[in-house]
């Protein structure tokens, strides 16, 4: 799945979505069970589409996410794309580009702050179902 996909999606334990903990999920580098592996996979480049996902990004969640794969280079602030074919955007856009869609989570684990259900990601696809017992 693509990075940008761990900026909209939280836990879905019942008793969670109240929770401020339970966005972001949190990345685990350490995992022993599912060793988090990314891949890159090459994306056309639009302009206008990676400005209009940097409108619905969850900025500060984005930042604990990066920073749990120990990139430290985002900006603390959102960058402003008034226009996204000005020549000043073309590196931001590309980078972000390159950061939410074309970085691929082949497998990993992402843990709820709140509960600390683990969800497992294999073949690229999170799982989300949840087991009986979280159910409601
Ligand atoms: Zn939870």
């Amino acid at each position: 799945m693509k990075l940008l996909t761990v900026n909209f999606v939280q836990c879905t334990v019942k008793s969670c979505s109240s929770s401020p903990d339970c966005f972001p999920l949190h990345l685990d580098q350490q995992s022993d069970e599912l060793p988090l592996e990314l891949a890159h996979e090459d994306v056309d480049f639009s302009a206008e589409f990676v400005t209009g996902i940097l409108g619905r990004i969850d900025w500060p969640a984005l930042l604990t996410t990066t920073k749990e794969l120990g990139n430290h280079q985002l900006p603390l602030d959102k960058p402003e794309i008034a226009n996204p074919h000005a020549p000043e955007n073309a590196q931001v856009l590309k980078d972000l580009h390159t950061l939410l869609l074309e970085t691929q989570i082949v497998q990993g684990s992402m843990r709820c702050a709140a509960c600390g259900h683990v969800y497992f990601i294999r073949d690229g696809i999170a799982n989300f179902l949840l087991p009986g017992h979280l159910v409601q």
